[in-house]
């Protein structure tokens, strides 16, 4: 373990396994989520017959709440799969470095948005660039129709 190669050549090895740490955490509370969830479903349905016969309209309520459940827990199974993407990409080196300028993603950014590929300069970079642009061509496209 202490002879362990630091992954990606520079990332620090406190670093690495504090990366490793947010995201083992996110992983454990998004699996006993979906175990509560899958628990919550079958409680629900193992005590629906002692309220008697629902009527149509409570039926399809049901139907609908299980539905979002249903949602719900494949949306956490598809932020699991994106953990142990990261995960992966922390092993090889490349995970919580900014897509656009190749510095470190802070620790405490990637704590509260796991799966940021920017670091907070060059997000906020790119929101004012958003931003100006949709000015921009809305400017523009006044312009154009004033030529008309
Ligand atoms: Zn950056």
């Amino acid at each position: 373990m202490s002879v362990h190669k630091t992954p990606g050549g520079q990332m620090t090895r406190d670093r690495y396994a504090e990366l490793k740490r947010i995201l083992e955490e996110r992983r454990r509370e998004i699996v006993s989520e979906v175990h509560d969830k899958i628990r919550d479903v079958r409680t629900e349905g193992a005590n629906s017959p002692t309220h008697g016969v629902l009527d149509a309209a409570e039926t399809s309520e049901a139907d609908i709440q299980d539905d979002i459940e249903f949602a719900l827990i494949q949306m956490k199974a598809e932020t699991l799969h994106k953990i142990d993407e990261a995960l992966r990409r922390l092993d090889e080196g490349t995970f919580g470095y900014c897509f656009e300028c190749g510095e470190e993603i802070s620790e405490r950014r990637l704590r509260a948005l796991p799966f940021a590929v920017r670091c907070k300069d060059c997000e906020e970079a790119r929101e004012v660039a958003e931003l100006r642009e949709r000015q921009t061509a809305r400017r523009s496209g006044g312009f154009l129709l004033d030529m008309n």
